[in-house]
Order: structure tokens, then C-alpha cells, then sequence
């Protein structure tokens, strides 16, 4: 998709703060933090949003969990825990339409959700 941001940062013609990458995968540093960490974890492969997820895609999208674990490590937010969202269209807040988990950490988070 060659109008999407996320696509760009996956193929490396949009700047961002890379933070983990391999075939399948991306991460990097969110351009608006709401946590000290705020780091999006998405798949190279553009797939709009979690609704769209099929089985086909079950391979990626438990590598998108998987890295998103290790990254939590890595950033020392996974002994106090964090929060993961996927917020899916219009109601779900979702503002760029290809699949991201946010990977939320470093402050207490608030219930419900705004
Ligand atoms: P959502 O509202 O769930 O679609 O989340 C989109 C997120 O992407 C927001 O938190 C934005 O701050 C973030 N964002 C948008 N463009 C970029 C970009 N070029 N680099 C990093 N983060 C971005
Ligand atoms: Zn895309």
C-alpha cells in the first residue's frame, strides 16, 4: 500500500525510531507517547486492521504477541506489567489503518479506557 505510513516505516522510506525488525515484523517508538514507553508493533505485510485478521494469518499475528513480550523485556516495563491495545475503526479509535498493537508501559494504567 504505497499511501500508507506503516507500510513506509516497514520498508524504510517513512523515518521512525526502528526498535525491533525482522521479515515479519516491525516495532518502533510511537510519535505521540501516552506511556515512557509507547512502542507499535506491526506486521510488514499490510493488513488494515485486527477485524481483518483471518487464519491464514495466525502465524504473524502470534509473532506480533511474541515480539511485543520480548520488547516489553527489553524495555524493563515486564515485571510491573503494561497493557497491549488494538483499537479496530472508527469507534475503536483506530487513526491509521494498517494492524498495530501498542505496546504500552512505564506508569499506571487507568480502567476503563477512554
Ligand atoms: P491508532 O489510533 O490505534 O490507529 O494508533 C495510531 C498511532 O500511530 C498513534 O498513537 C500515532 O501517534 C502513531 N503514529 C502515527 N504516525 C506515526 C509515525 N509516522 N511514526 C510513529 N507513530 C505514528
Ligand atoms: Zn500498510
Amino acid at each position: 500500500m504505497t499511501d500508507c505510513p506503516f507500510c513506509g516505516i516497514a520498508a524504510g522510506t517513512v523515518p521512525a525510531t526502528i526498535v525491533y525488525r525482522d521479515d515479519d515484523v516491525v516495532a518502533f517508538r510511537d510519535l505521540n507517547p501516552q506511556a515512557p514507553v509507547h512502542i507499535l508493533v506491526i506486521p510488514t505485510q499490510h493488513i488494515a486492521n485486527a477485524a481483518e485478521v483471518t487464519p491464514a494469518h495466525d502465524r504473524v499475528w502470534a509473532r506480533l504477541l511474541h515480539v511485543a513480550q520480548s520488547i516489553a523485556e527489553d524495555e524493563g516495563v515486564d515485571r510491573d506489567g503494561y497493557r497491549l491495545v488494538v483499537n479496530i475503526g472508527r469507534n475503536g479509535g483506530q487513526t491509521v489503518e494498517h494492524l498495530h498493537l501498542h505496546l504500552l508501559g512505564g506508569r499506571q494504567m487507568t480502567w476503563p479506557p477512554g
